[in-house]
């Protein structure tokens, strides 16, 4: 579990906060103190944890680690965040809803009811402008730059004299690979939903007025966390927001996935077996190992994995 947080060279730990002020960190102590804050493991897991790879959810599971303050604060701005997320402007709208199905914990941020009988499921993200961008599938393209008559440019002078000029533009194809665990994540809650509001509405009567409905569309509401920033604008992320539609996966498919991760996971913590690496997609193609993964040394020490030589 995480127990500790560096800052300012220092590693401070929760008791250590709780004696004393956080002295020699190079944020306030109330920055540390949220870093801190982790969800506990209950033996049940949450739907977010099953969109890790499983052998880091396990490590993280099972092992004390520490975080750097510079790699968390980030995902401060999302926490903070759900406080303003969490107020509905009436009846018909139901906020930070939390859920429970097939054994896995869900929270998402809402459900609105349309007065055409829709029920649209919005899930709420800050994100960087280069996972923004990777989602979308903005891309650069270089071309030559061509002058009035169709000819190729050539820079004339400088160090590039002789070179081709080229030019950017951008591009948009998005990868479904790089799609999927939002939309599996977004489906998730939509399945679970319409199994409460088709069988279990006596265990969540906060949703009897829309007993018997079903959830037709999600959506995706993202924030940049870096917005108006040039490399931002680079990356072609130059709207303040990105209201998007998510489409509908089959229901039998999201079971499916979300019992194989959740059986894999609860597996490996009851046979105390090392899970699986991470799959590249999981594993970022090696750059969370590298960078940003909290458990890499354990998973490291355990010997397999050739991200981490
Ligand atoms: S180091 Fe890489 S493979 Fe190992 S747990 Fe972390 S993300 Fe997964």
């Amino acid at each position: 579990m995480l127990d500790a947080v560096w800052s300012g060279g220092r590693l401070f730990t929760k008791e250590h906060l709780i004696k004393n002020t956080g002295k020699g960190a190079n944020v306030p102590p109330t920055i540390l103190w949220a870093a801190l804050q982790d969800r506990e493991w209950t033996g049940k897991p949450h739907i977010t944890d099953l969109l890790k790879g499983p052998r880091q959810k396990y490590l993280e599971i099972t092992n004390d680690y520490s975080v750097t303050v510079d790699s968390v604060i980030k995902s401060l701005y999302g926490k903070a965040m759900h406080g303003i997320f969490d107020s509905s402007p009436n009846d018909d709208c139901w906020t930070e809803v939390e859920i429970d199905y097939l054994d896995v914990l869900m929270r998402f941020d809402a459900i609105y009811y349309h007065n055409n009988g829709e029920l649209t499921l919005c899930d709420n993200k800050i994100l960087g402008s280069y996972a923004i961008a990777k989602y979308l599938g903005l891309k650069k393209e270089y071309t030559p730059a061509l002058d009035e008559y169709g000819n190729q440019q050539i820079y004339k002078t400088g160090q590039k004299k002789g070179q081709t000029v080229m030019t950017s533009r951008l591009t948009r194809d998005p990868d479904p690979a790089d799609q999927y665990d939002f939309h599996l994540q977004l489906n998730a809650y939509r399945v679970a939903m319409n199994d409460i509001l088709a069988n279990r509405i006596g265990l969540y009567p906060q949703f009897k007025n829309i007993a018997g409905m079903e959830v037709s569309h999600l959506k995706l509401f993202i924030i940049p966390r870096d917005g108006n920033l040039r490399e931002a604008i680079s990356r072609g992320i130059d709207e303040p927001f990105y209201y998007l539609d998510v489409p509908v996966m089959a229901d039998e498919l999201v079971r499916e996935e979300i019992t194989t991760r959740r059986d894999t996971l609860l597996h490996a913590l009851e046979t105390e077996e090392m899970p699986r690496l991470c799959t590249p997609r999981e594993a970022w193609d090696g750059n969370k190992c590298v960078s940003y993964c909290p458990v890499s040394n354990v998973c490291k020490a355990h010997g397999d994995n050739t991200y981490l030589t």
